[in-house]
């Protein structure tokens, strides 16, 4: 990874300083949102000890990361003067992630962004990688630019605050790092969970080092394949079913949550389809049943409804979905074929039922 990771207790309180190491600037944007700025602005407004600091607060949740959000902080950033020595700090959740993202991508055509995350999700993945984007009315993240930050600054003590179904749906994101490249990491993570969940837990070391092995783990992805050539395309492991699923719960589920219930039915996918060793649909079952994520589909999905959708899946290509699919714990398959496996209906029909 060409960006620079900080992972640390009270990282936060020296924002200020890491910011003007790796990305020196006049100014600097903080995008936020509302649940965050009440919370952790003031810290990393304070931590720049001086100089020009603007924080821009957008409302909470995935219906602020839009084209119409993208103009709105646009406009502000122009109307206060900020030139193309202005740097933007995105301070949130991957909500915030990858709209301040793209609009550092995409303001004056590109100044530097520095990834503040502040969710489990974003630590671990919004923030690794530098995908940016917004949502549009088709479909999730369909418009949007690659654009690393300069710096991902993590100060793990903020997850003290974030509710604990936010931390679950991020340790099935921790869970399919496990799944796709390291089946230790897959067993220490599910090893750890009795602490991770417990009060006070998010703040712990164990996870500061679950953190810092999912960080590994995407980063030396990424660094594979920074484009999505190839692969890259394991991060989707979970994601083509999870994606149907979320959509059609109208978005009531998580994210990570939706991932879990795409990772189960996947694993059972590549076993159906005699691609992975026979036990690893268990196996992953039993690591989402253990995090308190779900693994089955809600009572209201109807399993012909999210075959259709997989159809609309940005991975779809000439009518024939594909899947990023486990071979072993650890291994994925794929390794001559673009890291996809397309499948026909029938096979995800059966592993649906
Ligand atoms: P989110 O940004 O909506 O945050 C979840 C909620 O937690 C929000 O209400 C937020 O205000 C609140 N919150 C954030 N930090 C908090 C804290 N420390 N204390 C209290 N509340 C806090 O959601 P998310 O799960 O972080 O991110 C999901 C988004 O990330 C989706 O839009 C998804 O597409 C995107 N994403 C992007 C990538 C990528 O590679 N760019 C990867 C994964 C997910």
């Amino acid at each position: 990874m060409d960006d620079a990771a900080v992972l640390a207790p009270g990282a936060l309180d020296r924002l200020g300083a890491e910011a003007r190491a790796v990305a020196p600037a006049y100014r600097y944007t903080i995008i936020t949102d509302h649940h965050v700025g009440p919370l952790y602005a003031a810290r990393a407004v304070a931590s720049f000890g001086g100089g020009r600091v603007d924080v821009l607060t957008v409302p909470a949740g995935e219906h602020s990361k839009t084209r119409t959000t993208w103009a709105a902080l646009t406009d502000e950033m122009l109307a206060l003067g900020c030139g193309r020595d202005t740097v933007v700090i995105a301070l949130g959740g991957g909500v915030v992630g990858d709209l301040a993202g793209f609009v550092a991508a995409t303001f004056l055509r590109g100044v530097p962004v520095v990834q503040v995350p502040t969710t489990l999700v974003a630590m671990i993945d919004a923030a690794i990688g530098g995908k940016t984007g917004v949502d549009t009315p088709a479909g999730k993240n369909l418009v949007g630019a690659f654009h690393a930050p300069a710096a991902v600054v993590i100060d793990p003590t903020v997850l003290d605050t974030l509710p604990a179904a936010q931390v679950r749906a991020g340790l099935a994101e921790a869970i399919k790092h496990g799944v796709i490249a390291d089946a230790g990491y897959f067993d220490r993570t599910i090893a750890a969970l009795p602490v991770l969940l417990a009060p006070g837990g998010a703040t712990t070391p164990a996870m500061t080092a679950i953190i810092a092995g999912s960080i590994a783990i995407k980063a030396a992805i990424v660094a594979a394949d920074a484009r999505e050539h190839g692969r890259r395309k394991v991060l989707n492991f979970g994601h083509t079913i999870g994606h149907a699923v979320e959509a059609a719960s109208e978005y009531t589920l998580l994210h990570g949550e939706a991932v879990a219930i795409g990772m189960a039915i996947e694993s059972r996918l590549a076993e159906l389809a005699g691609i992975a060793t026979a036990g690893i649909a268990d196996r992953v079952r039993a690591a989402l049943d253990a995090a308190g994520l779900p693994s089955r589909l809600p009572a209201t999905a109807v399993a012909a409804d999210i075959v259709t959708r997989t159809h609309l899946d940005k991975k779809a290509r000439a009518g024939i979905v594909e899947y990023a699919l486990p071979r072993s714990l650890g291994d994925m398959a794929g390794a001559d074929s673009g890291w996809a496996v397309a499948l026909p209906d029938a096979f995800v029909t059966e592993a649906l039922g």
